[in-house]
């Protein structure tokens, strides 16, 4: 493993243009669980029983309750090392960009800077019909929650299966990964389109990846460097050999 810990460090070392591209596996060690692979929270609820307009529309309530369970989680957990080492790693003026699908704010919170979100932000709520936004420091009140201004309802402040991602964001990311000559992809399955195309666009612009996961992804095939393991564990060595180049 430290072979190919001392290929990945040296692949940074002389990028140019380095970004990053995590997924629900980085957060897992925080105690916020993914969506797939071992431990997934899909093993226990379907997604499109919680994660679609339509069935927000049909049950606001139940998805409420779902979206309540995981805002306090994501309130009271912490960053882990791999969210810490991504927001070093961006200080030392290394990792350029950050691309992430997660909706939590661990990567805020370790100090990471140039952040693109792509599927939005669990503690904001929108309404449905009006232009009503909020932030969240607790878990709504009232479930559902209204909007205050027109009485509609409120919902989460992510993108759903089926509903686009927020424009900017993933042209943004796009351009980052045309540019990349260098790209860490970060505890994701690969299979959320179209964030799961930002790795293929590294590869067609000629840049090498270097993936961290558990389990073997859509990605591994076709990846530079694959490091096994827990991203907590796996980031910080990278940058301390780095740090030894
Ligand atoms: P995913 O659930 O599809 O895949 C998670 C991946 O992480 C798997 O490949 C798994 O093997 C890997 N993994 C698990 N633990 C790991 C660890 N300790 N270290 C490294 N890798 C680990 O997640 P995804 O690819 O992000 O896509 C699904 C969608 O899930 C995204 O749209 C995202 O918005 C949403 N989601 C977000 C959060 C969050 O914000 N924390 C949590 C759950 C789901
Ligand atoms: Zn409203």
């Amino acid at each position: 493993m430290q072979d190919q810990i001392d290929v990945a460090a040296e692949l940074i070392s002389k990028s140019r243009h380095l970004i990053a591209l995590t997924g629900s596996g980085i957060s897992a060690e925080s105690g916020i669980p993914t969506f797939r692979g071992k431990d997934g929270l899909w093993n226990k609820y379907r997604p499109e029983e919680l994660a679609t307009f339509d069935a927000f529309i049909r049950n606001p309530r139940i998805v409420w309750e779902w979206y309540s369970w995981r805002i306090n989680l994501i309130l009271n957990a912490k960053p882990n090392p791999a969210h810490i080492t991504l927001a070093e790693l961006e200080h030392m003026g290394i990792l350029k960009r950050l691309v992430t699908q997660n909706v939590d704010d661990l990567h805020e919170r370790a100090g990471s800077k140039k952040i693109i979100k792509l599927h939005g932000d669990i503690l904001v709520t929108r309404c449905i019909s009006c232009d009503y936004k909020s932030r969240l420091k607790a878990p709504p009140n009232e479930i559902p929650p209204k909007c205050p201004k027109c009485g509609n309802l409120l919902r989460p402040g992510v993108v759903w299966f089926g509903e686009s991602l927020p424009s900017h964001a993933i042209s943004e990311a796009l351009k980052e990964s045309k540019n990349a000559d260098v790209m860490l992809v970060i505890g994701t399955s690969g299979v959320v389109y179209p964030a799961g195309y930002l790795p293929i666009a590294v590869k067609e612009n000629k840049g090498s990846i270097i993936e961290v996961n558990t389990e073997e992804t859509m990605i591994t095939r076709y990846v530079d460097v694959f490091l096994q393991g827990k991203a907590g564990e796996i980031l910080p060595q990278i940058l301390k050999t780095l740090q030894n180049l």
